[in-house]
């Protein structure tokens, strides 16, 4: 099966290479809001990952340990490669 019949969005880097299925997986890590900057300071709060508030689109964009919104962690996207299994060919159809 040609990588080709997937969305543009879902082909990683390995798709060219490989066949099977790539999807990203966003995750958000380390904030980086510096809190000093009215002194002129950096320092950060030190918060490992993000993990949403609530479910309530306000509280989903809200760090619950540090605060912060989501757009001060980093974002950080790995690939999760899918190994699609061989299509059956017309010979092994027939044999069988
Ligand atoms: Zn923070």
């Amino acid at each position: 099966m040609s990588s080709s019949f997937l969305p543009e969005q879902q082909n990683g880097p390995a798709s060219a290479q490989l066949n099977g299925l790539v999807t990203p997986v966003v995750c958000y890590t380390k904030c980086m809001r510096n809190h000093a900057s009215p002194f002129g300071r950096h320092n950060v709060d030190g918060c490992g990952e993000f993990m949403a508030s609530g479910s309530d689109p306000m509280a989903a964009l809200t760090c619950a340990a540090c605060g912060c919104h989501r757009n001060y962690h980093l974002r950080e996207i790995t690939y999760e490669f899918y190994v699609l299994p061989p299509l059956p060919t017309v010979i092994s159809l027939l044999n069988s």
